[in-house]
């Protein structure tokens, strides 16, 4: 059997071509490279979208939503019984902690189910404008989809594209960020497992560079792209794509705020905002990155706080029992200390991050931080850090707090705590947030539509409305002879 070690997939086969040379896979939690995965190109690219575009118009994929439901039910089946290795090969590449590399896998292969019923229920419309003059609306898939994903969620973003792409019955590119193409394999070989999948509907190359995206952006062959990444990025895919006209889904950065009121059940909010600002070490797009705490109860939560991080167990991601990983590499890590120093000038520091101690000195670690500051424009409020940091911001009224939550250009979700209903109610229609969770955080479902606000994006993936994206509605008229 071929090995599958980040190989490229293209129209059912795996290719190992490096015509860009190799690219070092590296454990952040050691530091070590322990893979090296080959480096796609233009040309591969471009193979890969033909394959896409064959398989799209001589395969029964696109007109066969039984078909299509079957080979998504299957493909969920050979993930979930693959789902401990490729957890642990996650946790390995992008340094997310066991547990959570777990859940994602569960989230991979439960909404991969969820699209296998949409699939079967993917119906048009009829209208009859005036006796005999009728109209039939029906849904097609849009095409060839490209599907672009960062490294911080690479099995659940992935699928989070794929699966409503596959269900609408597309047919689909994918390329992984340069630091998971081993995940990305690992999930690739679970589709090649599939044989009720047509090659081809399929398939995938890695790059380390802007080559590969460049063509799945811009290539005349590609009918829609589904981006998931940095807000920076976004705006390179959707000019790329203004060429072509190409559908284009952003779902891209975030700054969200936790808004804690007077009165909230602090036990629960403080264990929800660790949670929700560490995940992945903090490097979520819907990581709390901002704690807006009502005046009057300000000095608890920071004291509460205080303790919370200075408590949390940093280690190997692979190791048990630990809360948080390392970030993704050495370049984020200083990065992040350096913003950490600027907080400690131009805020001030209520808890400060360091790097790992002497047994942690070769991973890319960086314990949590929190600083305080009264700025909302300043660009430690403003700008996405990534990482483990937080903002402490202090609001006296309802007024008060929806403005400063609402001061950013980012707006994928929110948080906010409190044991009055109508408190909640009124903060949740006045939030310019894709998602508001209340008195919880980072709560995603298969079923339940998430996107962004303003930077954070456009479109919505999960849920029904995620099909949006990849089919289009066709008018087919006709007048009945009497
Ligand atoms: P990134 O934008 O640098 O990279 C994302 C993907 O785009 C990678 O595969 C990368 O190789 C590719 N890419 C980079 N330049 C490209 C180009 N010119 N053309 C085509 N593809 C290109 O993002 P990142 O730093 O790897 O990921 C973190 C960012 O992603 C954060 O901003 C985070 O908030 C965001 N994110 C958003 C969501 C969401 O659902 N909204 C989910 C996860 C991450």
């Amino acid at each position: 059997m071929p090995s599958k070690e980040g190989h490229h997939y293209i129209g059912g086969a795996w290719v190992s071509d490096a015509p860009n040379g190799m690219n070092p896979v590296q454990n952040p939690s050691d530091g070590s490279v322990f893979a090296e995965a080959p480096n796609g190109s233009a040309e591969l690219a471009g193979q890969a979208v033909m394959a896409a575009r064959d398989a799209f118009e001589t395969t029964d994929w696109a007109s066969s939503p039984r078909l299509r439901a079957a080979a998504l039910l299957e493909f969920a089946e050979v993930l979930e019984s693959r789902a401990d290795e490729i957890a642990d090969l996650m946790a390995k590449e992008n340094g997310k902690v066991r547990g959570q590399a777990r859940h994602e896998l569960a989230a991979g292969y439960g909404e991969a189910r969820y699209y296998a019923g949409v699939a079967r229920n993917v119906f048009g419309r009829t209208f009859e404008s005036a006796p005999g003059k009728m109209s039939l609306m029906t849904r097609e898939a849009s095409g060839v989809a490209s599907v672009i994903v960062p490294w911080n969620a690479p099995v659940t973003l992935l699928v989070r594209s794929a699966a409503p792409a596959l269900a609408a019955g597309c047919t689909v590119i994918t390329k992984p960020a340069s630091q998971t193409p081993l995940t990305n394999a690992a999930v690739m070989a679970c589709f090649e497992s599939v044989e009720s999948l047509p090659k081809g509907v399929v398939n995938s190359v890695n790059e380390y560079g802007t080559e590969v995206g460049t063509v799945l952006s811009t290539h005349p062959e590609i009918d829609v792209i589904s981006f998931t990444g940095s807000s920076r990025t976004g705006r390179i895919i959707m000019a790329n794509a203004a060429d072509t006209i190409k559908h284009v889904s952003l779902e891209l950065g975030g700054k969200a705020p936790a808004l804690v009121f007077d009165g909230a059940d602090l036990d629960g909010a403080v264990t929800e905002i660790k949670r929700g600002s560490l995940a992945l070490n903090g490097q979520m797009c819907t990581c709390i990155s901002r704690v807006l705490v009502q005046d009057t109860i300000y000095d608890e939560v920071k004291a509460r706080l205080r303790v919370a991080y200075e408590t949390t167990t940093t280690g190997d991601a692979r190791a048990e029992g630990v809360e948080l990983g390392p970030v993704i590499d050495k370049p984020s890590q200083q990065r992040l200390l350096g913003i950490v120093d600027r907080a400690g000038v131009e805020a001030s520091l209520v808890v400060r991050g360091k790097a790992g101690g002497d047994e942690l000195s070769d991973g890319f670690f960086i314990t949590p931080s929190m600083f305080e500051i009264d700025d909302v424009s300043h660009d430690l409020v403003q700008d996405e850090l990534f990482g483990p940091i937080v903002s402490l911001e202090r609001f006296s009224d309802e007024s008060e707090a929806v403005s400063k939550a609402n001061a950013t250009r980012f707006g994928l979700a929110a948080s906010v705590y409190t044991n009055d209903l109508n408190v909640s109610m009124r903060m949740a229609r006045k939030l310019r947030f894709g998602t508001v969770w209340l008195n919880s955080h980072n709560r995603l479902f298969a079923e339940v539509e998430t996107g962004g606000y303003r930077e954070s994006g456009i479109g919505r993936l999960h849920g029904i409305e995620a099909m949006n994206d990849f089919l289009e509605t066709k008018h087919i008229y006709y007048e009945v002879e009497d």
